[in-house]
């Protein structure tokens, strides 16, 4: 007999958008033609200029232990995009770079929650939050988002009825994943203004700054200077400029926990790859105009997807303006079927994914059952003939198709 493990950690649940992606490659590379709108991640490929620094720099030996939280200048080039972009003063010591903003994120809940600490989580969330939050000892308490799409979506009244003695923290991600909308700037500053006298860690997932197509997506603590003590901001490289795979993301929040997060990761990853940190320095030295053309393509993918999801009246949607998802609410069709009846989102995405290929994340994932996750950051004729297929198998159970 094996001696037993983590407790704590065997509470967790795989990531659900990894498992996902990873199998929909499989059925991929065993020859079946898989449309995968599962993962997040822009199918462009990484800007050359970025590409480039980074092989110079391996070439020039940055072959060795980076500094733990990231070196100097890296640190130094993310104050001033937050001082030009989100009129936000930090010090270098407050920036922590890290292995992705998920690593971020992990330490985070580590370095901020204790066993009995309560962390409010609005739904539908990232999938990776609460598992974070649970690894940390705390509990995760989900807040529901309104089921009337067009109500505001995260509002001090919304989040009233859940805070309790235990509250020490709560999660925004704006603009949203799975949600794919961007809260306005009136609701956030509403929201800050609440947030303003509580006593808990605001953790602000901003990774899909960049992708607001229907007006700017601004930072709490840039519209309420009475959070930034306790705000902690969270962003990264992943998705503005389309490098998911060389692990990049960092914090900006106060002293106490950047110096926590940093001896976590001085215990684990140690340092960003030197030669990873250059191709992150150059990204930032071109900035947000150096993928403004493939914003304009995510946008164009948007209305493309929205076009064809209006073909099927029963199907809602939250304002997909944002980051680039649809997030697709299904349940009046999921209700006419007996099979998937209980709003059951997760079987409709395993018969999708089996018998019509495509593979989508369900809403159960993300906290909210009946609803789906169209990723759309894929090439047109993808997003049309995978839709098509949604569009069938929505059609096998009942849906009515209206072109
Ligand atoms: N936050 C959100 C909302 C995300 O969608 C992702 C996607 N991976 C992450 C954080 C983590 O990004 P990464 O680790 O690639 O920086
Ligand atoms: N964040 C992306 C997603 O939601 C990438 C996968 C992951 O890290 O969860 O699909």
């Amino acid at each position: 007999m094996l001696p037993t493990l983590s407790q704590r950690i065997a509470q967790l649940q795989p990531s659900p958008t990894v498992a996902l992606n990873s199998k929909a490659k499989e059925l991929a590379e065993q020859g079946h033609k898989i449309i995968n709108f599962s993962v997040g991640e822009p199918d462009f490929p990484t800007p050359d200029v970025i590409v480039q620094a980074a092989i110079k720099a391996l070439q020039a030996g940055k072959t060795r232990y980076g500094a733990a939280g990231g070196g100097l200048p890296l640190r130094k080039a993310i104050v001033e995009k937050l001082e030009k972009e989100n009129a936000l003063t930090y010090k270098p010591e407050q920036i922590v770079v890290g292995i992705g903003a998920k690593e971020i994120l992990f330490h985070l809940a580590l370095a901020c929650f204790n066993p009995g600490d309560e962390v409010l989580i609005p739904a539908p969330y990232w999938v990776s939050y609460t598992e974070h939050v649970v690894a940390a000892g705390a509990t995760p308490i989900v807040i529901p988002m309104p089921t009337d799409h067009k109500a505001p979506r995260l509002t001090a009244e919304m989040v009233r009825p859940y805070v309790t003695a235990r509250t020490k923290g709560i999660m925004i991600t704006s603009p949203s994943n799975p949600g794919g909308f961007v809260i306005p700037p009136d609701e956030m500053k509403a929201l800050g203004d609440y947030l303003s006298d509580k006593n808990w860690w605001i953790i602000s997932d901003e990774i899909y700054e960049y992708m607001s197509f229907d007006g700017p997506s601004i930072s709490m603590a840039t519209l309420c200077p009475g959070v930034r003590d306790r705000f902690i901001v969270v962003n990264g490289f992943s998705k503005a400029y389309a490098m998911t795979g060389w692990r990049v993301g960092y914090m900006a929040g106060p002293k106490p926990v950047a110096d926590l997060v940093r001896t976590l990761q001085t215990q684990s990853s140690t340092s960003l790859p030197p030669f990873i940190e250059e191709g992150a320095l150059e990204a930032l030295r071109h900035g947000k105009e150096l993928m403004a053309e493939q914003m304009k393509v995510l946008r164009h993918r948007r209305d493309l997807a929205v076009s064809i999801l209006k073909q099927y009246p029963e199907l809602d949607m939250l304002p997909p303006n944002g980051a680039f998802y649809v997030y697709i609410d299904l349940r009046k069709v999921l209700a006419k079927s007996a099979l998937y009846a209980k709003d059951n989102s997760l079987d409709f995405s395993k018969k999708l994914l089996e018998t019509y290929h495509v593979a989508m994340v369900p809403g159960e994932a993300f906290g909210t059952p009946g609803f789906i996750r169209l990723s759309y950051a894929v090439h047109d004729d993808t997003l049309i003939e995978g839709l098509k297929r949604l569009g069938d198998a929505l059609v096998e159970i009942g849906a009515k198709r209206t072109a």
